[in-house]
Formats: structure tokens, sequence, C-alpha cells
């Protein structure tokens, strides 16, 4: 699964993405989607999942908030996937020069606490922001997306029907980076 992935991205950053997303293909998956993956990625608007992994419809179920948090919304979501979808992945997607990870750098960097839900974004990315003062900012926010990544893979893994299915070996759940420069995903988790 993760291997049809990045073969779908081989071909979106060679150029030879095969997938147009016309009406053809929505309506030849419109009766029975059978997605593979559930993709936990961000808001940004450089990366949408269906296009940088070559897929068509039908094959993602797209959760995307910024920063790819987890909230009560977001697990219900991944709890529905696992449990009524049966997905046998789930890919968490960080991306390179990510806004949200780059405020919460920011704001954890100068002491801020912002209030309300802004508050929440940050509370929430804050555990992986690099704090090394030798670091520079490219170090520091790279560091922060990566972190972040791990940190959200956990958080799945720790849901009780997600660690069941893993167990069982229905389940993986992955790491991945996008990079918005060159359009080439990296993988830094590998499914368990
Ligand atoms: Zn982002």
């Amino acid at each position: 699964m993760l291997a049809r992935l990045f073969e779908g991205n081989r071909r979106f950053f060679s150029g030879a993405a095969r997938h147009g997303h016309d009406v053809t293909d929505a309506r030849r998956r419109a009766e029975k989607p059978t997605p593979s993956t559930l993709m936990i990625g961000c808001i940004d608007s450089r990366v949408p999942p269906e296009a940088i992994f070559d897929q068509p419809f039908g094959e993602i179920l797209s959760m995307r908030t910024a920063g790819h948090l987890l909230d009560r919304a977001a697990l219900a979501s991944v709890e529905l996937a696992v449990s009524r979808m049966r997905v046998p992945l789930i890919v968490v997607l960080g991306h390179e020069n990510c806004a949200a990870v780059e405020y919460a750098v920011d704001a954890t960097h100068r002491g801020e606490h912002p209030d309300g839900v802004l508050g929440y974004l940050v509370r929430q990315i804050a555990p992986s922001v690099p704090m090394d003062e030798a670091l520079s900012g490219t170090q520091t926010y790279e560091g922060a997306v990566r972190g972040h990544v791990a940190s959200v893979v956990a958080g799945v893994r720790a849901v009780p029907t997600v660690a069941e299915a893993v167990a069982d070996g229905r389940l993986g759940v992955a790491g991945v980076r996008y990079g918005v420069t060159y359009g080439r995903a990296e993988l830094l988790i590998e499914p368990a």
C-alpha cells in the first residue's frame, strides 16, 4: 500500500502523473470506493494528497487540518476509518515549509502562549520544537516538522482501536514528509 503511494509520488515528481481527476475517474469509483489509506495531512494548498501521490478517486481518506493536529474530531475519523472502513494504512503527512509548524516554533521560541484555538495548535506542536540556539531557523523548523510527524504517529498508534488493528497485523501507521520544493515524498517512520 505504502509502496503504491511512493510509486505514485515518483510518477508525480517525474512529470508522469496518470490520474487527472476527471469525471470518468470519479464515476468509476462512485459506487464502490475502496479506500486504502487514511491520510492525516496539513491544509497547505501545496499538499493535496491525491495529486502528490497520483492516486485516483476513492483511494485516499483525506483528513486535513493546519499542522495535521489530532483532536476529538480527528480521532473520531481515525476510529471510523479503522473500525468501519477497515483501511490497512494510516499515513501522517508532514511537509517542508509548514506555516502551522513555523507559527508554533516562533511562538514557542518567544515564550508566547496564544489564547484560544491557536493556543491549542501551539501546545500540540511545542513538545516537538527544537530549542537548541545553535540550530539555524531552517534546521529548527525542519526538526519541528519531523518531530511533530513522529508525535502524531505516536498519538494515532495510542488509539485503542488502532493499537488492536496493528497488533493483529491489519494496519500500519507510517510517517511521511513531503518536500514542497521538489514535489518528493520521503518515508520518515516505517509502518507499524
Ligand atoms: Zn502545513
